[in-house]
């Protein structure tokens, strides 16, 4: 009897017959579920795919054997070191096969000091593939900061830059949890007595077995780790899973984000020691694109002969590098960096100044907003199909927003008074909230963290960043929630305020605060850096340029010329250290 005609019969009878009474009923075969957004269980038909784990195995296995060949550079004191995909990979497998020798086990985490060099991605190809943690290391830091998350993390093994070594020697007191330090790229100058024995990186490769047998890993397992560059608090450790690094690496090669190809020639001038080089060196190696690595030479000069030698067409790093890069080629206009498809900026809000001044050279900016909590890209400033007909000014004001989101991650912006949902009209503003594969759902030792206001609601990582979204779906950024400046009640955008002055043919950089005032609570001054040979701003000179593009309230009280804003260890203005330097200078009055 089929299905159906069983059924049938067996509805014929309204009332149950006495034997299917005394008939226990069957179990109804238990369903596979998933969990819903909402947290409930929701049954599902069972997928016939194969649960395949993402892993950082695979990126390796892909550069290995599908572009061995594709060649890698390394820009050092007197030129080029050339590698390959393939003699990188040689040399990833004899790492993992010493630190398994030295007792490495899954989990650990394995430190780096180092610059961008083909070194540097040879251990973030071996320390995850092997199973431990690549624990990446701000060397912009300072020692206690650094000595911190060294203890914090409890490295085992620091992979250290040789020039980088008294840095690591003065975090000395931290390092209980360390047993060897490996130098690369040039040898220690003697063995400090009360440090961890030191070893040559060419002498761990020379005695190394030549292969290992990888063991096998759950995409969920750590692959990395950073810690967030914390102006305010200690810094906290963010640990990216195998998956979470692959997604993160396959979304940067989709056309409609950076769409890094295997043609392309990157040059990832945002360090390794930052969120995994925005994930740059785990997507070149998933499609075999030819790296650049400019080591440790971050000058316009420099970048820019690097650049035009090797024919570099996309690179990243954050606007002041690329400010940089402007006033080097208003010097040097004959340079030819017409091999260049893209330069992506992210870290700091890209002013509509620095996309102009570039689009003038012919040079892409794509403008990207991430962090070290978001792997880190979770919006792109792409123009969607239509906006070509836009008018250059028009397309201007749209590139210098942070953009829409990635495929798979959502962002929501959330009205800080209201706890709602502020509206897509481009002036609203709130926090913004992202969630997704690649952003973090805590941190590490979270248990020891001070306790304030939760990082995380209901399933949303909350950024700490201001913004507006509009009509379109473009995020811009107004503010971090403590730069934004309340004066009288309202706000005021220090970030937009800089993007204008910034804009002024006299000034270098500028960077607004909100400091003190007895009336109205706070009040904007800017710090303004004048270009090589240029008289400085007078106050009334910035209040007139700037009064017919913004309200009338925006308008700074004060204006200080300075020689350098202060930066952060990854180059953003640290307002925190302004502000303070400000103090001082700046009293403002009724
Ligand atoms: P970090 O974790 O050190 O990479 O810093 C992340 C922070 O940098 C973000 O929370 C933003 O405040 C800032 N940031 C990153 N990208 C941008 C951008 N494109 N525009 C403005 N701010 C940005």
């Amino acid at each position: 009897m089929n299905w159906f005609r069983r059924n049938a019969a067996s509805q014929q009878s309204s009332q149950p017959s006495q034997v299917a009474q005394n008939i226990a009923p069957t179990p109804a075969p238990s369903e596979p579920t998933i969990r819903s957004q909402s947290g409930n269980a929701v049954p599902v038909i069972s997928s016939t795919m194969m649960d395949y784990p993402l892993t950082v195995q695979f990126i390796f296995q892909r550069a290995k054997t599908l572009f061995p060949k594709r060649e890698l550079v390394t820009v050092t004191a007197d030129g080029y070191e050339r590698s390959t995909f393939g003699e990188v990979c040689a040399n990833a497998e004899k790492i993992a096969a010493a630190l398994n020798i030295m007792g490495v086990k899954k989990g650990d985490r394995i430190a780096t000091l180092a610059w961008n060099t083909t070194r540097h991605l040879e251990l973030y190809m071996a320390i995850p593939t092997m199973g431990a943690v690549l624990h990446t290391l701000n060397l912009r830091l300072a020692s206690d900061q650094l000595g911190f998350i060294i203890q914090d993390a409890a490295d085992k093994i620091i992979f250290a830059d040789a020039d980088l070594l008294p840095l690591l020697e003065k975090c000395r007191p931290y390092m209980g949890s360390v047993e060897r330090i490996v130098v690369m790229n040039g040898s220690a100058a003697s063995q400090p007595a009360d440090f961890p024995p030191i070893l040559q990186y060419e002498d761990v490769i020379a005695n190394a077995p030549t292969s290992f047998t990888w063991p096998e890993l759950d995409e969920r397992e750590a692959a990395a780790m950073c810690y967030t560059s914390g102006t305010t608090a200690n810094p906290k450790g963010v640990v990216y899973s195998h998956r979470s690094v692959y997604l993160h690496a396959s979304s940067l090669i989709m056309t409609d984000t950076i769409g890094l190809s295997g043609s392309d020639i990157a040059m990832p001038i945002v360090p390794m020691f930052h969120v995994n080089a925005w994930g740059l060196p785990h997507a070149a190696a998933m499609v075999g694109s030819k790296v650049v690595f400019p080591g440790k030479y971050m000058d316009p000069a420099r970048i820019a002969r690097a650049m035009a030698d090797e024919r570099v067409t996309l690179s990243a790093g954050v606007p002041t590098i690329w400010l940089g890069l402007v006033q080097f080629l208003e010097k040097n206009p004959t340079v030819d960096l017409s091999s260049i498809r893209y330069l992506v900026c992210g870290g700091s809000a890209a002013p509509s100044a620095l996309i102009a001044a570039l689009d003038k050279y012919n040079l892409k900016l794509l403008h990207a907003w991430g962090m070290t909590e978001t792997s880190p890209i979770g919006s792109i400033s792409r123009l969607k199909a239509g906006m070509e007909s836009l008018s250059y000014t028009e397309q201007l004001a749209i590139r210098a927003k942070q953009g829409f989101p990635v495929p798979g991650v959502e962002i929501r912006i959330m009205n800080m008074e209201t706890g709602k949902e502020a509206p897509w009209d481009g002036v609203s503003f709130g926090e913004i909230q992202i969630r997704g594969p690649w952003i973090t759902g805590s941190y590490f030792h979270s248990e020891n963290l001070e306790q304030g206001e939760s990082k995380f609601i209901d399933g949303w990582f909350r950024t700490g960043d201001v913004a507006t979204m509009d009509p379109d779906g473009y995020i811009q950024i107004v503010d971090r929630t403590k730069d934004v400046i309340k004066s009288g009640g309202e706000w005021i955008s220090s970030v937009q305020l800089e993007s204008i002055i910034m804009a002024h043919p006299r000034v270098a950089e500028a960077a607004v605060v909100g400091m003190p005032h007895p009336k109205w609570q706070e009040r904007p001054v800017a710090a303004v850096v004048m270009k090589p040979d240029q008289p400085p701003m007078t106050l009334e000179e910035l209040r007139t340029f700037l009064e017919p593009q913004v309200a009338k309230w925006w308008l700074p009280d004060a204006i200080v010329i300075t020689s350098a804003i202060p930066k952060t260890s990854v180059g953003k203005f640290d307002k925190k250290i302004l502000r303070s330097q400000l103090q001082d200078q700046v009293h403002l009055a009724d």
